[in-house]
């Protein structure tokens, strides 16, 4: 072993992730006074806009509440460049952050954890990297994100390709131009969607494996001139208010009149209102019953699938294949991606849609894809925008060890805890960020979510260290509580 795998570095606090959430954390505790160091996989920060980096990828929260609130001068002197900017410029401004902070002094970069294991008797955590470099820390806190660990290997002969397959979760830097060449898409998720309208213009011919279907809203994206920012700027304090108070984080809220209290004109006025105005507003600034009661649920459904249809020629094929029905799922029961002329892609010439449910796909093969039905698609390109282990899957992947060397891993293939999502029984000063069950978590405006769960966090550690308290962990019965009502609330929209 070589001398730097022998030393021991010791911490106060460690942060696992440089993402928008790690980033903040490291701030905080550094801010404190303590001895932190955070600790990323990537060469750079970003978390998600450092791996997503395929053709599209953009956030669907408007850039004036994408935003940290802790520096207001930071806010007001980075001008975005549109209403949704895209990954570049994401990346871009979470570089101009951990600049602004002298950040990345603190940050190792490169490097991925494999082991964190709670020592009962100095209560302490002994972390180890990949590269066999050992940490020593009081407080460790895992801002690993929500979806940070794509699928992979999803399908039989996957390796067999021979032509380029494309994760959209880990794009390369250097990924050839797709100019020309046959694409095949796979997934009609967020991902999917932004990779789908995107590529198209540019693709020599593309054939988009659908499954389920999806509901969708118009970004209506545009450009931010120097005026557009300035209107901003001035209204940091109130926008700020907004999101910190309302239901997912957004600087829009439930404001609309009762659904039950409203005529039919009324309603139908607030929904192309909402439908013309872009954003997520469609979803959670229109009509809470539509999470609770399915009739309602369903007028809006109908709503949208009538916008779709007319957008799709009212093409039979096309809208049985990609507009969901009453008997699929109802709309806002899950995040609802954002679009720009998404569905005009498939009534382009060179694009073609294959319909995985009565085909499925069963493997890949040297030439490209074979489906159940025995044709085989023949590809340049495979993009696979098959999704996340969310929530779990990146915590998963290390090997958390508490008291009495439980298992996070294996408790979770049991059971998924938290209390909050902040932290999980039995594995003191431990503390996450986007882990499962913290509130709002797949409705958020991340941003605003992972700023509540960094200043609680550094709340608490505050708290301890000024108290003599040496560890924090939530007991069992305020877990159980907690996931009690999280299950409660959850039962009306569950089948
Ligand atoms: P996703 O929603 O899990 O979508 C994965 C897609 O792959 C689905 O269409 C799925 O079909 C399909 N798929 C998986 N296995 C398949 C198979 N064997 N055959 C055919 N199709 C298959 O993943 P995502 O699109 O990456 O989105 C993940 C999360 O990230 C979402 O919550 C989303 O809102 C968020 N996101 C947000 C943004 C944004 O801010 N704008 C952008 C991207 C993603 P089935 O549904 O049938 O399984």
């Amino acid at each position: 072993m070589n001398a730097a795998v022998d030393k021991v570095t010791v911490l106060d606090a460690m942060v696992i992730g440089a993402g928008v959430a790690g980033l903040y954390q490291l701030h905080n505790l550094r801010k404190m006074g303590l001895k932190v160091r955070a600790y990323e996989t990537a060469t750079g920060v970003g978390g998600t806009w450092y791996w997503n980096r395929y053709p599209g990828a953009r956030f669907d929260s408007q850039a004036e509440i994408y935003q940290y609130w802790f520096d207001e001068e930071m806010y007001k002197s980075w001008q975005p460049s549109e209403r949704f900017p895209a990954q570049p410029e994401t990346e871009e401004w979470l570089n101009y952050v951990a600049d602004r902070h002298d950040l990345k002094k603190d940050i190792q970069f490169s490097t991925r954890i494999a082991s964190a294991h709670y020592d009962e008797g100095t209560e302490r955590w002994n972390i180890t990297t990949e590269a066999g470099e050992k940490i020593n820390t009081q407080f460790l806190i895992a801002c690993c994100g929500m979806l940070s660990a794509p699928l992979e290997n999803r399908f039989k002969g996957q390796e067999t390709f021979k032509g380029d397959t494309y994760l959209t979760g880990k794009w390369p830097k250097d990924a050839t131009s797709l100019k020309g060449k046959r694409v095949a898409v796979i997934g009609t998720g967020a991902t999917g969607i932004q990779v789908i309208q995107t590529i198209a213009p540019e693709v020599g011919s593309m054939k988009i494996f659908c499954r389920t279907p999806q509901y969708i809203i118009p970004m209506n994206n545009r450009k931010y001139t120097e005026e557009d920012w300035a209107y901003w700027c001035e209204r940091y304090n109130e926008t700020k208010d907004k999101v910190m108070n309302s239901f997912a984080g957004f600087d829009y809220d439930f404001t609309e009149k009762a659904w039950a209290d409203s005529t039919e004109e009324e309603r139908q006025a607030v929904l192309e209102k909402h439908w013309e105005g872009g954003s997520l507003s469609l979803w959670l600034a229109t009509y809470s019953e539509i999470f609770f009661d399915e009739k309602i649920g369903e007028e809006v459904s109908e709503f949208v699938r009538k916008k779709m249809r007319a957008r799709l020629g009212n093409d039979p094929k096309l809208c049985d294949l990609l507009i969901p029905t009453a008997d699929d799922y109802t709309f806002g029961t899950h995040r609802v991606p954002l679009e720009t002329n998404y569905l005009e892609v498939y009534l382009q010439d060179n694009v073609e849609p294959v319909d995985c449910n009565a085909s499925p796909i069963q493997e890949f093969v040297p030439e490209g894809i074979k489906t159940a039905d025995g044709t085989i698609h023949e590809f340049d390109v495979i993009i696979l925008a098959t999704g996340f282990d969310a929530g779990s899957g990146a915590l998963s992947r290390i090997d958390f060890r508490g008291r009495d060397n439980r298992s996070l891993k294996d408790q979770w293939q049991q059971e998924i805890t938290t209390a909050m999502g902040l932290q999980v029984h039995g594995y003191p000063n431990l503390f996450t960020t986007g882990a499962p069950l913290a509130p709002s978590a797949a409705l958020c405006n991340m941003t605003t979510c992972l700023q509540y769960q960094v200043d609680w966090i550094t709340n608490c550690v505050d708290y301890a260290l000024k108290n003599g308290k040496k560890t924090v962990e939530v007991s069992k019965a305020v877990e159980d509580a907690w996931v009690k009502h999280v299950m409660k609330l959850l039962e009306p929209t569950s089948l």
